[in-house]
């Protein structure tokens, strides 16, 4: 695929119902191009998207993925395989909620890359500092230390994400200064440390909206964006897809 990539994180929120009706509102414009759009939706709710966006060109993400990739005894976890089988393309590894509630680390985030990738998903390791790490000047090492799994694997099909975790469902969003300073910060790291990693794609997420899409996008180096918030509202997706020249 070449182009932006734009994927909506629908985080824990929707229904059955809802989620339906937010990728039918997704498919409804017939005269669209939506490769390069995906949706990352609840663990409960991939096999029926997957069943309704089929044949679309709307990719399905998993929000994580297991470190363990083997069928056994790990209740409650869901393998990359099980993933791919319901029609996933893509898997979120290491959301800042991930690493924040659920205590990923390198170690594991590791595995579930590895895991990700052996299953034919399309990894999307997700990176970014908090407020006082941005404002202690650290940010780079930060964000260097989390990209460093990507040095353990071959970088070629893996996506990155870099989404500062003071901009996440803030409101805040990073300047287009700092935007562009740290994707080319992340593209460089990667074609220093990351084999494969010369046409990686980096997408910027952090209270993406339709105001704001535009500008974001046509920054240099930002590949795509990781859409929270605004993903749930049909209206400003399909113009944060616009944006990215995703519709016709
Ligand atoms: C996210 O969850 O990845 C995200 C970027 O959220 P929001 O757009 O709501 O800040």
């Amino acid at each position: 695929m070449t182009g932006k990539l734009v994927i909506g994180n629908w985080k824990m929120n929707t229904r059955a119902d809802s989620a339906r009706k937010l990728a039918a509102a997704l498919l409804a414009d017939a005269e669209t191009n939506r490769d390069g759009v995906g949706i990352a939706a609840p663990a409960v709710y991939l096999a029926a998207l997957g069943e309704q966006l089929q044949g679309s060109s709307i990719a399905l993400s998993s929000q994580d993925v297991s470190r363990y990739a083997e069928d056994g005894a790990f209740t409650g976890e869901a393998s990359a395989a099980m993933l791919a089988d319901v029609g996933c393309r893509y898997a979120l590894v290491g959301h800042s909620e991930r690493r924040q509630y659920f205590g990923e680390d390198n170690a594991a985030l590791l595995q579930k890359m590895r895991n990700a990738a052996a299953a034919g998903l399309i990894p999307v390791l997700c990176v970014g500092e908090t407020l006082a790490q941005r404002e202690a000047g650290s940010y780079k090492e930060v964000v260097a230390a989390q990209l460093a799994v990507l040095a353990e694997l071959d970088a070629a099909d893996c996506v990155i994400a870099y989404e500062p975790v003071w901009a996440i469902g803030t409101g805040k969003v990073a300047t287009i200064e700092q935007i562009a300073e740290i994707h080319a910060f992340i593209k460089n790291w990667c074609l220093q440390n990351a084999a494969g990693s010369d046409k990686i794609r980096v997408l910027y997420g952090g209270s993406v909206k339709a105001e704001n899409a535009e500008a974001i996008l046509a920054t240099k180096n930002v590949d795509g964006a990781l859409v929270g918030g605004a993903s749930l509202d049909a209206d400003s997706f399909r113009v944060i897809c616009q944006a990215a020249g995703k519709l016709i």
